[in-house]
């Protein structure tokens, strides 16, 4: 994988820089799986997120789950920009590791499988203690916390020639979008301004109602069952690319209206994947950080 290579670049620390037009789960995506990953950490992985994290955050994760959106524009982060998507084949809905997993130069492992499999491989060797002093596992950690959520935004697994949606111009309601930011943020949006009084409190407590004895719980077991974590992530970009077919480009052509219909039918698609986000990454921190010193298979 060649995570020592990359890895090395993940060096310095660089905070508060916006970015226009960031293509991931927005904001609020990103917060809502950091959150509900970090009320599902068992108390040593919990003690070492906390200890990975600046003073000034006082220990909350989410506030930092965005980060690495903000740096990618950087010229030292540059490199990291492809790990935040893979691009698989038009019209396929099929993702294939060896295949699919590279940047725009053919460099291998590049893309959001890689980088979550890179640097939880980082983190498990920082954890037993024969980790390379050279990285910087902070960084590591709000990158997995990131990328986790990434590969479960269905079009972060989109097609090339469209970019995952990002060159499929439409408008959602009144206003120009296009079809992957629809995804990453116009569909939360919407849905916290229509259901939830603009509070993300209240969005997240519906998702934790879900899978704690709602609608999701008695899938909550598959979504976190583990043990081989390479096999896991390619099972989870599968699921994007998939739902992406059935459900973000069905029926969307460039240049349409997209309102009510699509909200109402998709918005429950998102919901659960930003809920499946925040349980898979709990249960990798929770396998890399928790007592029963576990681990994974060959996480890399
Ligand atoms: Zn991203």
């Amino acid at each position: 994988m060649g995570r020592l290579a990359w890895g090395c670049l993940v060096m310095g620390f660089v905070m508060f820089l916006t970015v226009p037009g960031a293509l991931a789960w927005s904001k609020e995506g990103h917060e809502l799986t950091c959150r509900i990953a970090q009320s599902l950490l068992e108390a040593e992985a919990e003690e070492a997120v906390k200890k990975l994290l600046p003073d000034y955050v006082e220990g909350d994760l989410s506030a930092l789950c965005v980060w690495p959106d903000r740096i990618r524009i950087l010229y030292k982060y540059r490199w990291t920009s492809p790990l935040h998507y893979i691009n698989t084949p038009d019209n396929e809905c099929s993702f294939d590791y060896s295949r699919d997993c590279h940047n725009a130069n053919g460099v291998k492992d590049m893309c959001v499988a890689g980088a979550i499999k890179n640097f939880t491989s980082q983190l498990q060797d920082y954890r037993q203690g024969t980790g390379d002093s050279r990285l910087n596992m902070t960084e590591a950690l709000l990158f997995l916390s990131h990328f986790v959520g990434d590969i479960h935004q269905p079009l972060h697994v989109g097609f090339t020639s469209d970019e995952g949606g990002n060159t499929i111009a439409l408008r959602w309601f009144r206003r120009k979008s296009n079809l992957h930011h629809v995804w990453d943020k116009e569909i939360i949006v919407d849905a916290l301004k229509d259901y939830y009084e603009k509070d993300l409190e209240l969005l997240l407590e519906d998702l934790q109602r879900n899978y704690t004895d709602g609608i999701w719980s008695d899938d909550v077991p598959s979504w976190s069952h583990c043990e081989d974590l390479s096999n896991c992530v390619d099972g989870w970009a599968k699921e994007s690319i998939q739902v992406a077919c059935r459900w973000a480009y069905k029926g969307v052509e460039a240049g349409m209206t997209l309102s009510d219909e699509y909200f109402n039918t998709r918005m429950p698609w998102v919901m659960k994947r930003i809920a499946q986000g925040g349980i898979r990454l709990a249960m990798i921190l929770n396998q890399v950080f928790g007592a029963s010193q576990e681990g994974f298979v060959a996480a890399a």
